[in-house]
């Protein structure tokens, strides 16, 4: 027996009571979010300039670089470097609001605020995220103690966002960190490569042989983070590893 569709003026009459009862505020500037949007956590204005990056970047590192620059090797910043991922897009660089965003999305709470910004990757760098051709979406572990400790992991959340709007399948259980790692930004930049290398591994029984992956963080720095994960993959024989991430560093 199927249930019958919920009328839409129905849903409207509700969800404008609900506005009555519980108005709903922007994540990010305390604006009044209309009925029509209260789907999401930030305002229309919030969300123009969360998606407003329109910087060339480096196809390898998600680095800003020059309108003109020759990026088919790399740019200055990732050109010495051999990484196990094919290349990385981004939402935008790592400041302003995306940069409050991100911060905010940590936090206990900001779950739904991590999945949406997943979904604003999503539609605004279709482009490039279809040209990978990804076969599935595998966020960047945290520790279990990390995770136990905050609560979630929120490049999950940004994850399945991302691959709710890509229509890929999820997968956090792929990838495992298997020891606790100091926080990147507590580490120098040269020791940063050895603090997180040979942090991960597959999960037990899983089988990426062959598949296309595309690996999800919230933020990319020198890229040695998702390098580590990325090289945990490809050596249990993924066809290919590309990067997405909210913010570039
Ligand atoms: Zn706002
Ligand atoms: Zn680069």
């Amino acid at each position: 027996m199927s249930i019958p569709p919920v009328p839409n003026s129905f849903r409207t009459l509700f969800s404008g009571l609900l506005d009555l009862v519980w108005p709903r505020s922007c994540y990010l500037c305390d604006q009044r979010i209309d009925t029509a949007t209260r789907s999401g956590c930030v305002c229309s204005t919030c969300r123009g300039e969360l998606t407003s990056d329109s910087a060339a970047t480096c196809p390898r590192c998600a680095e800003t670089v020059g309108p003109h620059t020759d990026t088919t090797a790399g740019c200055m910043n990732c050109r010495s470097r051999r990484f196990s991922f094919a290349g990385a897009v981004r939402l935008g660089a790592y400041q302003g609001k995306l940069r409050d965003a991100v911060l905010l999305a940590k936090h206990e709470g900001g779950e739904p605020l991590a999945e949406e910004l997943g979904a604003l990757l999503g539609t605004t760098r279709t482009a490039p995220l279809n040209a990978v051709a990804a076969e599935a979406v595998v966020p960047v572990p945290l520790h279990w103690q990390r995770r136990w400790a905050r609560g979630y992991n929120q490049s999950e959340a940004v994850a399945r966002g991302l691959a709710h709007v890509l229509g890929l399948p999820c997968r956090p259980r792929w990838l495992i960190r298997t020891r606790p790692t100091a926080q990147q930004r507590l580490v120098s930049a040269a020791a940063r490569w050895e603090n997180v290398r040979g942090a991960f591994r597959t999960g037990f029984g899983v089988r990426v042989r062959g598949v296309r992956i595309l690996l999800v963080d919230d933020v990319l720095t020198t890229g040695a983070t998702v390098d580590a994960a990325a090289a945990a993959l490809m050596s249990a024989g993924a066809a290919q590893v590309s990067v997405a991430v909210i913010a570039h560093r």
